[in-house]
C-alpha cells in the first residue's frame, strides 16, 4: 500500500518512503502543559493518531516509533506557577494528567514515547554548545541566540524571504540580539525562576531547542515525519530546522506535515482570542469522546474545520448509524477481516478522512444489506477493522446507545425490562404501551433470540 503525504517543505503531495521500513519515526509537537487543552489543540493529536494507526497497519505495530513531547518549561508555565503560587512541576504534572485523560476520551493511542523537556536539558545544552562552537550561536547577557545569518536556507519551510525575515520580531528583554530575527536558544533566568547550570551561563531553554534536542535524543534525525499545527511552521519549525541542520549537517525531518486550524465562526480557536471550548466541557455536557473525534476527522486535516454544535450533532447521527449496523449484527459470528482496500486507499491518500468516512458508510450499507450469516459476519468484521483505523467503533454498541442517553439510560433499561416481562406474561396491551412510551423517548427496541436491546431511533 502506497502512502502519499503532503510535504510542507516541498509543497507537494509525494509518495511516503521511510528511511527504514523496519523503524518508521514520527515526531509531533505536543502541548505546553499549563492549562486545559482546547478542541483546536486536540486536532493535531487526533489527526496524527490516525496517521500512527495507518503507519502501524502498513509497516507493522512494532515498526513505528512515535514521539509526542510535553513542553513543561516555558514562559507561560512560569507565569501560571507564579500566579498559582505553586511549584512549576505541580502545574505541569497536573495538566499532563488532564491532557492524557482528554486524549484517552478521544480515542488517541498512547504514543511510543512522551519525552518531557525538563528531562532532556543536557541534550539541549549539548546542541547549543555545538552551535556556539560552529559560530552559529552567540552568548549575550540575556541569553544565547541562534544567528539566522549562519543558515543559508533559513526560511525554506515557511517560504519567507530573507527580506521579510530581516524585519523580524522584536521580543521584550532581547535587546542584545545582533539581528532582529535571531532567536533564543537559552534564556538567562531571572531570580526565582527555574534555572539549570550550563557552560554558557545558568538559565533555561528556549522553546524551539527543546524539540530539536528531544528529536535527536529520542528518535535520531532525520525523522521520517514531523508534524504539528499550521501555526507552528513559523517560527517554531523553521527554527527547529535551522538549529538542528546547522548542528548536525543533515535534514531534521524528511516529511513535514501541518494540520489546518480549527475555527469558530471562521476565527481560529485560541486561548488568546478567548473563543475556546475544551474537550472536557463537551464531555461534561454529555457528548461522547468518539463523537468529538468523528467531528475532528470529518474534514481533511489540511483544511480548516469550523466547529459548531451542528457539527457534533451530525457526527453523533453518523456514529449512531455505524453503531446501529454493529448492533443489528450483534449475533453474527466473529471472524477475522482486514479493512477493505478502498478504505485504506482513501486514508493512504494524504490521510483523506472524509473519503475514508464515506467508505465506512458504504460498508454500513453492505452490512445492512447482508442476508447470509457468512456475509453478515464478514461485513461486520470489515466495518470494525476499517473503523478501528480511524479509532471509531471502539465502544460496545449497547453501551454506546446507553451513553448517548446520559442519565436517562437507566430508566430506559427499566422500561425495556418491564416490556420483556409483559411479553412473557402475554400482556400484549401493556407491552405495546411500553413500546409506545419508549418510542416517544426516541428509543427503538430490538427483540432477538438472545433478548431485547435498544437504541436511539434513526
Ligand atoms: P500550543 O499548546 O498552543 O502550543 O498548541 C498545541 C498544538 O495545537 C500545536 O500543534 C498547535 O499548532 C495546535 N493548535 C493550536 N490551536 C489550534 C487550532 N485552532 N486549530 C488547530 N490546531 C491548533
Ligand atoms: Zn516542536
Amino acid at each position: 500500500m502506497d502512502i502519499q503525504l503532503t510535504n510542507t517543505l516541498t509543497r507537494r503531495k509525494e509518495p511516503f518512503v521511510p528511511a527504514d521500513p523496519g523503524r518508521v519515526t514520527m515526531y509531533v509537537c505536543g502541548p505546553t502543559v499549563y492549562s486545559y487543552a482546547h478542541i483546536g489543540n486536540a486536532r493535531p493529536p487526533v489527526v496524527f493518531d490516525v496517521l500512527f494507526r495507518l503507519l502501524r497497519h502498513v509497516y507493522g505495530e512494532k515498526a513505528v516509533v512515535y514521539a509526542r513531547n510535553y513542553t513543561d518549561i516555558d514562559d507561560k508555565i512560569i507565569a501560571a506557577a507564579t500566579k498559582a503560587g505553586e511549584p512549576m512541576e505541580a502545574i505541569t504534572r497536573k495538566f499532563e494528567r488532564i491532557y492524557e485523560e482528554d486524549m484517552g476520551a478521544l480515542g488517541v493511542l498512547e504514543p511510543t514515547l512522551k519525552p518531557r523537556a525538563t528531562e532532556n536539558i543536557a541534550a539541549m545544552i549539548a546542541v547549543i554548545e555545538k552551535l556556539i562552537a560552529k559560530g552559529a550561536a552567540y552568548v549575550a547577557p540575556s541569553g544565547v541566540y541562534f544567528s539566522v545569518g549562519a543558515d543559508e536556507d533559513y526560511g525554506k519551510l515557511s517560504g519567507r524571504s530573507q527580506d521579510e525575515l530581516k524585519a523580524g520580531a522584536r521580543v521584550e528583554g532581547e535587546d542584545d540580539k545582533r539581528h532582529p530575527s535571531d532567536f533564543a536558544l537559552w534564556k538567562a533566568s531571572k531570580p526565582g525562576e527555574p534555572s539549570w547550570d550550563a557552560p554558557f551561563g545558568a538559565g533555561r531553554p528556549g522553546w524551539h531547542i527543546e524539540c530539536s534536542a528531544m528529536i535527536e535524543e529520542e528518535l535520531g534525525s532525520p525523522v521520517d515525519i514531523h508534524g504539528g499545527g499550521v501555526d507552528l511552521i513559523f517560527p517554531h519549525h523553521e527554527n527547529e530546522i535551522a538549529q538542528s541542520e546547522t548542528a548536525h549537517g543533515h535534514p531534521l525531518a524528511r516529511v513535514w506535515m501541518h494540520n489546518g486550524f480549527l475555527t469558530m465562526d471562521k476565527e481560529k480557536m485560541s486561548k488568546s482570542i478567548g473563543n475556546i471550548i475544551t474537550p472536557r466541557e463537551l464531555l461534561d455536557r454529555g457528548w461522547q469522546g468518539e463523537t468529538i473525534r468523528y467531528a475532528l476527522l470529518s474534514a481533511h486535516y489540511r483544511a480548516p474545520l469550523d466547529w459548531s454544535d451542528d457539527l457534533l450533532e451530525q457526527a453523533q447521527k453518523s456514529l449512531d448509524r455505524l453503531y446501529g449496523a454493529v448492533l443489528r449484527l450483534k449475533d453474527a459470528a466473529a471472524v477475522e477481516a482486514e479493512a477493505p482496500a478502498a478504505f485504506v486507499k482513501a486514508l493512504a491518500d494524504d490521510l483523506n478522512t472524509p473519503a475514508a468516512i464515506a467508505e465506512l458508510s458504504a460498508l454500513v450499507t453492505a452490512a445492512n444489506n447482508a442476508r447470509k450469516p457468512a456475509d453478515q459476519a464478514r461485513a461486520k468484521a470489515e466495518l470494525l477493522a476499517a473503523a478501528h483505523l480511524l479509532g471509531l467503533l471502539q465502544d460496545d454498541p449497547e453501551h454506546w446507545f446507553r451513553a448517548s442517553f446520559g442519565n436517562e439510560a437507566a430508566e430506559i433499561d427499566r422500561l425495556v425490562a418491564e416490556r420483556v416481562a409483559a411479553r412473557a406474561a402475554k400482556n400484549y396491551a401493556e407491552s405495546d404501551r411500553l413500546r409506545d412510551e419508549l418510542a416517544a423517548r426516541g428509543v427503538e427496541v430490538m427483540d432477538s433470540a438472545t433478548g431485547s436491546t435498544w437504541r436511539r431511533k434513526s
